[in-house]
């Protein structure tokens, strides 16, 4: 059973839902999240207990489902099917037989259902935020604009999936006409996270969905609800049935769902966005079917404060770009490298700032601009992080341990004099740290910034065209921020080298993923 329901409807759902599923609805509906003005779906409505098969709400097949609870709060939000290999399958089969009839749809009908996914999922754009934060906990104001972004990425591809041209080739044989076609690659299995639900769904599915395949998705453990309330919303929008799946799992079942994925021959394309090293595994298992993989992995992103700088323009850039999210995306300042010339005015003015505009907090409280790590595990790592540079001199300019509001909180941290050799400038932080080093020459801050395995975001401050042009050049990275700390755009390919990854998502590129380029030769002209 799901709970879908406007307000009306409770009562009926009420007679219908078994007694735990209706207190888990109550939770969500009366204390986790907020109730909606009168008239407006609620956020409760797009709360969905069953993973999403060929158009239906289905359950595991071994009947296992597992909780979700909000990471401020730790209360229970509701849970979702807990689906392992053998559901996996059932939704490859179904979603295989969606393709053979969704590829040959025109791609103006693609296009059309598309535009009115992206309709419908702007007018619920605040009710879907607050499930967002409810289940991430990132601020709700962070939340509506991730909504806004991953709409966004539906309409792109609405766009685009018109846009999907071939080409004629001047031939050398007067008597042959040499094209291209481009058709849809097959089903595509994703692997999204937690930190953005919404938009990367979205941002993988719509780009598959408008080229003509089919999907099965399988969410973070940890946030599903985002991710089913949008297929919700696809099958409002007219999706046929089986074009979008999405299979629920706990951790403990995330291999398994992942292997069949990647083994399975009726799958063609493998997308995934999380760690570096489960996208070392699934790279590995999808070798078996050469199959086209995407993978969008951690970075550890070098920004860069040369002395040429505005001072203010780079703290506000690290602010924006080091502690959105709680400091948890993979585009993330992490090694922030500051030239000596201007080192301290701008560790004085960053810590003034931060003490200044960031507040701690539960995500629906307004003045919240950090809300808590996604887990325990998290709230450990980064305290450990902060220990290590601690332990070998790092300055603590503020914070520095977990905060009172709750176990997954960690207090805004800034850490001076930090060397190269401490875990804050070797690993990706993932946290509210802000981790300071001093470097002397261009040369120096470039080789230090390359010297990572990881390759996908980097920023540098500098009012010095050459250096500018210079840096930019040089930096090994996929996407490259000049004076700016917020790059991210529907509009623009987003993806890393190195480490970071293979493909590129969003802007006219993404959806070349999901196409097969094939060769017509057209002779006995
Ligand atoms: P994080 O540590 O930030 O959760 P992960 O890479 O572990 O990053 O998780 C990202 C996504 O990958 C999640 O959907 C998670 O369930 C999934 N995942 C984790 N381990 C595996 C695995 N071995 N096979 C398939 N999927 C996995």
């Amino acid at each position: 059973m799901v709970c879908c329901m406007c307000s009306r409807s409770v009562q009926i759902l009420s007679r219908q839902l078994k007694v735990s599923q209706l207190r888990v609805f109550h939770i969500i509906a009366m204390d986790t999240v907020p109730p909606a003005a009168s008239g407006v779906r609620s956020a409760s409505s797009f709360l969905f207990d069953k993973a999403f098969v060929d158009g239906q709400w289905v359950g595991a097949k071994s009947g296992s489902v597992y909780q979700i609870t909000n990471p401020s709060t730790g209360k229970v939000i509701g849970s979702v099917p807990d689906m392992n290999g053998d559901d996996t399958q059932q939704a490859i089969e179904k979603a295989n037989l969606a393709f053979l009839k969704w590829r040959d749809t025109t791609a103006k009908e693609r296009s059309l259902i598309l535009r009115k996914w992206f309709d419908l999922t702007i007018q619920n754009k605040l009710e879907l935020a607050k499930l967002l934060t409810a289940e991430n906990g990132k601020p709700l104001k962070e939340a509506i604009g991730e909504i806004g972004y991953a709409s966004g990425f539906i309409e792109w591809y609405a766009e685009e999936a018109r846009r999907v041209y071939g080409d004629v080739i001047p031939s050398t044989a007067a008597s042959k006409r040499m094209l291209v076609l481009k058709q849809p690659i097959g089903v595509a299995g994703m692997i999204t996270p937690w930190n953005f639900p919404s938009a990367m769904i979205t941002r993988k599915a719509c780009a598959a969905i408008a080229a003509g395949c089919a999907v099965v998705l399988k969410p973070a453990e940890d946030t599903p609800f985002s991710a089913l309330a949008m297929c919700q919303l696809a099958k409002e929008a007219g999706l046929p049935d089986g074009v979008l799946n999405v299979v629920t799992s706990s951790r403990d079942n995330a291999p398994a769902v992942g292997n069949l994925l990647c083994t399975s021959p009726v799958i063609k394309k493998i997308s995934f966005t999380g760690s570096t090293v489960t996208g070392k595994i699934l790279l590995q298992q999808s070798a078996s079917t050469v199959k086209k993989v995407s993978l969008e992995l951690g970075g550890n992103a070098p920004f860069i404060v040369f002395n040429s700088a505005d001072i203010e323009a780079a703290v506000q850039g690290t602010m924006v770009s080091k502690f959105r999210c709680s400091g948890q995306t993979c585009v993330c300042a992490n090694r922030i490298l500051v030239q000596e010339g201007v080192y301290d005015q701008y560790v004085a003015r960053l810590a003034e700032v931060m003490n200044q505009e960031l507040k701690v907090g539960d995500g629906f409280d307004d003045s919240t601009t950090q809300g808590p790590l996604i887990n325990s595990k998290a709230v450990d790592k980064v305290e450990s992080i902060v220990e290590d540079a601690k332990r070998l001199g790092a300055r603590l300019g503020c914070g520095g341990k977990r905060s009172d509001k709750g176990v997954n909180f960690f207090e805004p941290t800034l850490l001076s004099n930090v060397t190269l050799e401490m875990r804050c400038a070797q690993e990706e932080i993932f946290g509210p740290v802000a981790a300071v080093i001093k470097f002397k020459t261009e040369e120096e801050a470039v080789a230090i910034a390359n010297s990572s395995s990881s390759g996908l975001a980097g920023y540098f401050y500098s009012q010095n065209l050459s250096q500018i042009w210079r840096v930019a050049e040089k930096l090994e990275v996929g996407l490259c921020g000049v004076n700016d700390g917020l790059i991210s755009a529907i509009e623009a390919p987003f993806g890393g080298v190195k480490e970071s990854g293979l493909g590129r998502e969003g802007s006219k590129y993404g959806i070349d993923d999901y196409l097969e380029i094939k060769y017509v030769c057209l002779g006995g002209i």
